[in-house]
């Protein structure tokens, strides 16, 4: 098996949140202890609500943002206190695309000063090269060379995104992060861009992370599809998986909401209700009771661990078998020793009454 091109272990970030008066910023965790693996040339999305803590995990896993706890790995490398030189060099392999293409892009440059700056930083190229490297770049996103001396604000949306991917492959990146690449664009345009990436993608041998909340768009990009609720996982599997047989409450709910093209077709699954809670506080046990249909005492108290399914299906939920009975029946590799402990503490205390199934806890 290849090794992962990135890797994080336990990672966490925390905040702090909004400063009240007299009283204490209270700490909003909004990355909490994520492991998981991107593998070279595979396109992995990461899904999720508003607030879920996906575009700050894509932040931390691109070294944009200093993890609270855990280890980051590049290509085996442990990179999670990288700093200076080496920095440097991880900024121009693990480029990034943002989601407002204008927000993104400085106004006061024109197109070859922007597309050319990671040119000028991270190379020795002569100005005529680097001339001439920002035409082929603009050529290779769809734009006309003739172009560069035009600023941000004379282009479209779709052409702000196509000079931001530009500006993305100056420095020759080994992977690329989109950050909701195509949520700020009209639907009309938001099928070229997505195709362009899939090109570029094939065209420089990229491995891609893509963050979004639009389900069409993770559908027709991904291989794999990470789900997350309130800074954790719930959820890892193949993008035919996610979508043909969803496990967890969540990712059902999640898919359900999705907009209906067929209409008349009844849903089986009940779509999301409520609001995401507050992530300064998070609901004990599992974080998804509160909205979920199946919540039982167990998952108010005890927080799911992730379990490992045949063919690496990732999924963290009590109940997941008994939910999913009508389904074809699963290969559920050995529950892990910490699974088996945390089980066996958990009936334990319910044996001893030490915790009631209501929640009380008994002296
Ligand atoms: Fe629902 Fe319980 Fe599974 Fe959480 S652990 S998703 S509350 S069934």
């Amino acid at each position: 098996m290849s090794t992962p091109i990135l890797e994080c272990i336990d990672l966490s970030k925390t905040f702090a949140g909004p400063t009240r008066l007299f009283k204490r910023n209270p700490l909003v965790t909004a990355v909490d202890r994520i492991s998981l693996q991107v593998m070279p040339g595979e396109t992995l999305a990461i899904v999720g609500e508003s607030g879920s803590g996906k575009s700050t995990l894509g932040r931390l896993l691109l070294r944009l943002l200093t993890p609270s706890q855990g280890e980051i790995f590049y290509q085996g490398e442990a990179i999670t206190q990288a700093s200076g030189a080496r920095l440097n060099q991880l900024r121009r392999e693990l480029q990034i695309i943002f989601q407002d293409p204008f927000a993104s892009l400085n106004p006061r440059m024109n197109v070859a000063a922007i597309v050319g700056e990671p040119l000028w930083l991270h190379s020795s190229l002569s100005a005529r090269q680097r001339q001439e490297k920002v035409a082929d770049l603009l050529h290779t996103v769809g734009l006309p060379a003739a172009w560069a001396n035009r600023y941000p604000h004379e282009f479209s949306g779709g052409q702000r995104q196509r000079i931001g991917i530009a500006r993305a492959l100056a420095s020759g990146p080994k992977l690329l992060l989109g950050d909701e690449p195509v949520s700020a664009l009209d639907v009309s345009v938001q099928a070229q861009v997505v195709n362009l990436l899939e090109s570029l993608k094939q065209q420089f041998g990229l491995t891609m992370i893509i963050v979004a909340h639009g389900l069409a768009v993770i559908r027709h990009m991904s291989d794999r599809v990470v789900v997350m609720y309130l800074g954790q996982i719930v959820e890892i599997a193949a993008v035919d998986d996610i979508f043909d047989t969803p496990l967890h409450p969540y990712t059902q709910a999640l898919i359900a909401s999705a907009p209906q093209l067929q209409p008349g077709v009844k849903r089986h699954i009940p779509m999301l209700q409520g609001d995401l809670p507050n992530p300064a506080s998070p609901p004990s046990g599992c974080r998804f009771h509160t909205r979920c249909p199946h919540a039982s005492d167990e998952c108010r108290l005890l927080e799911p661990i992730n379990q490992v399914l045949a063919g690496g299906r990732q999924i963290a939920c009590h109940r997941w078998q008994e939910i999913n009975r009508d389904r074809s029946v699963i290969d559920l590799a050995p529950p892990s020793a910490a699974f088996l402990r945390r089980r066996a503490l958990f009936e334990r205390a319910v044996k001893q009454r030490s915790i009631t199934l209501s929640g009380e806890v008994t002296p």
